[in-house]
Formats: C-alpha cells, sequence, structure tokens
C-alpha cells in the first residue's frame, strides 16, 4: 500500500479533486502537524460538483467536507496538501511555519470544511450558526471520528496547537469556523480517545507478555515430556 493510499479514511465516500498538490511538494509526502476547522459558508454539494472538474475551474479544496447530517466526504489524501488554508494574516498559531517554503500552511495541515454559515451570506440560505443556532450534533459528532483517524494516521497530539480554527491562520476571516464552533468539546473528545488508545495497547502489551509466560512453561513441559519419552 502507498502512502497515498493510506493518507485515505476507508469506509467513507471518495470524491478526488484535481485542486490540490503543490509543485514543490512530490505526492504523498507531506506530514501533517495540526487539523484545521473551517465553515463552508456553502454547502457539501458545491465541493461535490467542484471535485468533478478536470481540470479544475475552482482553485478550492478541503481534505474532507461533513455535511449537517453528519456525511463525510474526502476530497484529498492526508498526505498531501489541499488548498483550503492558504491565505495568511497575522497568524496566531503558535505552530505558523514564518520560513518562504512554509508560509502556506496547507504544506503541514489537514483541512475539513463543516457545512453551513457562520455569517449571513450575499446570496440565499437557511440559518446561521450563531448563539441561536449550534452546530448540528451528527456534524460535531463525524468531525470528531475524522478527527480521530486523522491523529492516529498522521501521529498528530490532539491540543491547542494542533486543533485550531482557520482564523487562527488567517485573522481576516474571523468568522472561519465561526463562534459556533466546539472547539473545546473537540478537543477533550480527541485527549479522550488518545488515554483511551494509550490504555488499550497497555492492555495488550500486558496480555502479550502474559500469553509469551504460558508459551515458555508450554515448550518447558514440552521438553521435559520429549526427555522422559527418550529415558524411557
Ligand atoms: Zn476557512
Amino acid at each position: 500500500m502507498s502512502l497515498t493510499t493510506q493518507g485515505w479514511y476507508p469506509g467513507i465516500k471518495h470524491a478526488p479533486t484535481a485542486a490540490y498538490g503543490y509543485p514543490t511538494m512530490a505526492a504523498g509526502t507531506m506530514k501533517p502537524i495540526a487539523i484545521v476547522s473551517h465553515i463552508m459558508q456553502g454547502y457539501q454539494t458545491t465541493m461535490l460538483r467542484w471535485a468533478d472538474q478536470r481540470p479544475p475551474t475552482n482553485y478550492v479544496s478541503a481534505h474532507f467536507t461533513i455535511n449537517r447530517d453528519g456525511h463525510v466526504v474526502q476530497h484529498v489524501g492526508i498526505f498531501d496538501p489541499a488548498w483550503a488554508s492558504g491565505g495568511t494574516h497575522n497568524p496566531t498559531w503558535p505552530l505558523y511555519r514564518e520560513t518562504p517554503t512554509e508560509r502556506n500552511a496547507n504544506y503541514y495541515t489537514v483541512a475539513i470544511e463543516h457545512e453551513g454559515f457562520a455569517i449571513e451570506p450575499r446570496y440565499s440560505y437557511d440559518f446561521v450558526y450563531d448563539e441561536d443556532e449550534h452546530w448540528p450534533e451528527a456534524m460535531v459528532e463525524a468531525s470528531i471520528k475524522v478527527q480521530q483517524w486523522i491523529c492516529v494516521t498522521a501521529g498528530i497530539t490532539p491540543n491547542e496547537s494542533t486543533v485550531i480554527g482557520h482564523n487562527s491562520i488567517n485573522t481576516a476571516k474571523p468568522n472561519c469556523p465561526g463562534s459556533m464552533w466546539p472547539r473545546h468539546r473537540i478537543i477533550t473528545a480527541l485527549q479522550n480517545d488518545v488515554v483511551w488508545r494509550d490504555h488499550i495497547t497497555d492492555e495488550l502489551n500486558f496480555i502479550e507478555e502474559s500469553a509469551k509466560g504460558v508459551l515458555g512453561s508450554v515448550d518447558a513441559v514440552r521438553s521435559s515430556l520429549t526427555e522422559i519419552g527418550e529415558s524411557s
């Protein structure tokens, strides 16, 4: 299995876009260090339509889009740069890299676009996620699940520096992902998941060590039997 196929979440819809990657980075070699959440100011169906363009005419992409019902679609492998988080304006993100080759955060982040609106758009829409409208529960749960997979697959430790909003890279976008982004809940869920995984790993190591001990005893008994057989 290549790195590229390893970057695709199994068991969900894949709608690959041609709008991703950069000439200066070899395909499938990106090392993501953080997950950037966005709000679409729109609908998942738009990204699905863009994803079909060959060549792309809309130079926009996220690794994942999640709609209000929790339907997750992946558009770019997580070991390749998507194009959602490139613009930078007075970044507050502590892990932002100033070097000329890494000014573009797309080079080391995974982007998730969530369906809906954080502010009133100029065109027709249904409702804005503000203090009256929380993010839909299905969308939050799906986002947590996707981020768990990203953390495990890319080796990201979830915390305030690695689970960020677009607004911390581009402060000119204060409403992405918006005030209703449940960041604290997401980070806590991801950290609990890590604790849970560590616990299971410890248990498995213990079982493995115990099994080795038992197998050692079996071997000892077997060789004793062989010796008895040979001496009789
Ligand atoms: Zn954004």
